[in-house]
């Protein structure tokens, strides 16, 4: 812990434990206004003093504006070439910070951004105040999200055409199965058929037709068995019931045969009427 403190030192502590909690310890100045985390090139104000300590956690500085006056505005690139000199890896930082301005992040890969350290070398000596590592960390992040998307569109691809084609692989399977007992029923059915034919019974080819007449055969011996039973017992109720023209007198028998003889003369004088009008 370093910075805007009395009794800067270095302590070992857990991870997760308060910065504020760590700084108090240095005993800072009344005007420390922030918590820088990392070195007074690299590092970066902490949002909130109350952060934790985390595992790249290397170095706090208290902040103030008497340490750390405020950064006078960026102004335009004057292609100097100070930054190219300063770099550690001989990378071209202007151009870099051209492209990654201008988003084209492709061109920002062609000057090889993704050798630069972040050391923060080219910032310091840059005389227009460009805080070109943090437009080379923004082209970083920014190309790394692209290609997390760009891997997650090619695996939802993949998975959609491997899908299409379990789908018509599942298709052809089927087909294939319904063909091949199409095929095995039509074996079947021929097979019967020649077996019928050399047989000779044309009605092996039919059970249904070969049914028929038997059913015919039952319903009219059934029929039959109605009509004698009610014939039966039409004779009996006749025996049981005598008629009223038994054990007449032989008056009354020739009175019936005289009744009789004339009915037998109307019915030659009237021609019988025609069936519809008889229902009438
Ligand atoms: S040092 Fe700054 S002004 Fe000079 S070329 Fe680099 S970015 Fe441009
Ligand atoms: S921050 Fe990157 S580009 Fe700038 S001097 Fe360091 S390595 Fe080079």
């Amino acid at each position: 812990v370093t910075g805007n403190v009395h009794e800067p030192r270095n302590y070992e502590v857990l991870i997760g434990t308060p910065m504020d909690e760590l700084l108090k310890l240095a005993t800072p100045h009344p005007d420390t206004d922030g918590i820088i985390m990392g070195g007074p090139m690299m590092g970066f104000l902490v949002p909130q003093p109350d952060v934790p300590v985390v595992k790249a956690t290397n170095c706090l500085i208290a902040h103030s504006d008497r340490l750390f006056p405020p950064k006078a505005p960026e102004m335009p690139c004057i292609r100097c070439g100070s930054c190219a000199q300063a770099c550690p890896h001989e990378l071209q930082p202007f151009e870099m910070y051209w492209f990654s301005r201008a988003k084209n992040f492709g061109k920002t890969q062609e000057y090889h951004i993704f050798d630069c350290i972040e050391c923060g070398c080219c910032s310091f000596v840059c005389p227009s105040r460009i805080p070109l590592v943090q437009y080379f960390r923004f082209a970083k992040s920014e190309i790394w999200a692209r290609e997390r998307e760009k891997n997650a569109a090619d695996q939802a691809k993949e998975r959609f055409e491997f899908k299409q084609l379990r789908e018509e692989r599942e298709k052809a399977e089927k087909a294939e199965k319904l063909a091949k007992a199409a095929a095995a029923q039509a074996a079947k059915k021929a097979a019967e058929a020649a077996a019928a034919a050399a047989a000779g019974d044309t009605a092996a080819t039919s059970p249904q037709a070969a049914d028929a007449p038997a059913i015919d055969a039952e319903k009219a011996a059934r029929q039959a068995a109605i009509q004698a039973a009610m014939e039966r017992a039409k004779a009996q109720r006749e025996a049981a019931q005598p008629k009223n023209t038994d054990n007449l007198t032989p008056d009354q028998q020739q009175a019936a045969a005289e009744i009789e003889a004339r009915r037998a003369a109307a019915r030659l004088a009237v021609p019988e009427a025609p069936a519809n009008e008889k229902s009438e």
